[in-house]
């Protein structure tokens, strides 16, 4: 796949419920234009993994499917965003999860809209992936992640060449633990009551764009990529 090195993408939201496909669709985004994906969930899990305070106040919550805090959520993103690798752009995955996590974030941006040393675009390309009910629910009981190199697979729509081992380095590959069916509904509620008011906000202002993401990925992914280029032509 080409690799763009030298762009400027700026903040890119990937919006969408659980399963829609933002961390598939992240990492092509991240190789073609060498912007880090931003996870909130992906850091959350690194968090609850190492222990730490912030993975401790959030284990519980994210085992039973629901939202954590916005205070939690938001430092955390402030954190990551100051580093470096963030400052040709980067790609929000899972953030914002709420009205007021939107806020904040155009809050950040205009901040830095400000500041001449932080050369980021100020106004993110919002895509918002929209998936059929019944096709969430089949990737969601099907994906599986390799615990190494972070890479998605599913086990009907896109299995390991070897049966749940990691195509790129062999490690066996891992299911989330709140991808039970159990928890999937309560993820799915939270989506409706709480992530869904965040595309409202988006469209009021004219920055949704939405993509079927019912397609094959390579289509999704052309797709995305159209939007960047012509959003940066
Ligand atoms: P999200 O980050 O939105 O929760 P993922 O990228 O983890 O979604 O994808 C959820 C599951 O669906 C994974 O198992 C992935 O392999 C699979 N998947 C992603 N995009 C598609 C697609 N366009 N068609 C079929 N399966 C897909
Ligand atoms: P998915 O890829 O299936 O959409 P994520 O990996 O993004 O799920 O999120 C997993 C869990 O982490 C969520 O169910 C929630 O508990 C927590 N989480 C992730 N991002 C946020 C956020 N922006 N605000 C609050 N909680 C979050």
């Amino acid at each position: 796949m080409a690799q763009e090195t030298s762009r400027d993408v700026g903040p890119i939201v990937l919006l969408g419920p659980p399963g829609a496909g933002k961390g598939t669709q992240a990492k092509r985004i991240m190789e073609k234009y060498l912007v880090p994906q931003v996870s909130t969930g992906d850091l959350l899990r690194y968090n609850v993994a190492q222990g730490t305070e912030l993975g401790r106040a959030a284990q519980a919550v994210m085992a039973r499917g629901e939202l954590v805090s916005d205070d939690l959520v938001c430092e955390m993103v402030r954190q990551r965003l100051k580093q470096p690798d963030c400052h040709r752009g980067y790609i929000l995955d899972g953030f914002p999860r709420t009205a007021a996590q939107a806020g904040w974030l155009d809050a950040l941006l205009d901040d830095r809209l400000f500041d001449n040393s932080r050369p980021t675009r100020a106004w993110p390309i919002v895509i918002r992936l929209e998936v059929d009910y019944n096709e969430l629910l089949c990737r969601i009981t099907g994906r599986r992640s390799c615990p190494t190199c972070g890479r998605i697979y599913n086990i009907h729509f896109q299995p390991p060449a070897v049966d749940e081992l990691c195509d790129v380095d062999g490690t066996k590959l891992e299911t989330r633990n709140d991808d039970r069916l159990e928890v999937i509904q309560p993820r799915l509620a939270a989506y409706q009551e709480q992530t869904a008011p965040v595309a409202d906000y988006y469209q009021r202002t004219g920055r949704l764009i939405c993509v079927n993401g019912d397609q094959a990925v390579d289509e999704v992914t052309r797709q995305i990529f159209r939007i960047i280029e012509d959003h940066h032509s």
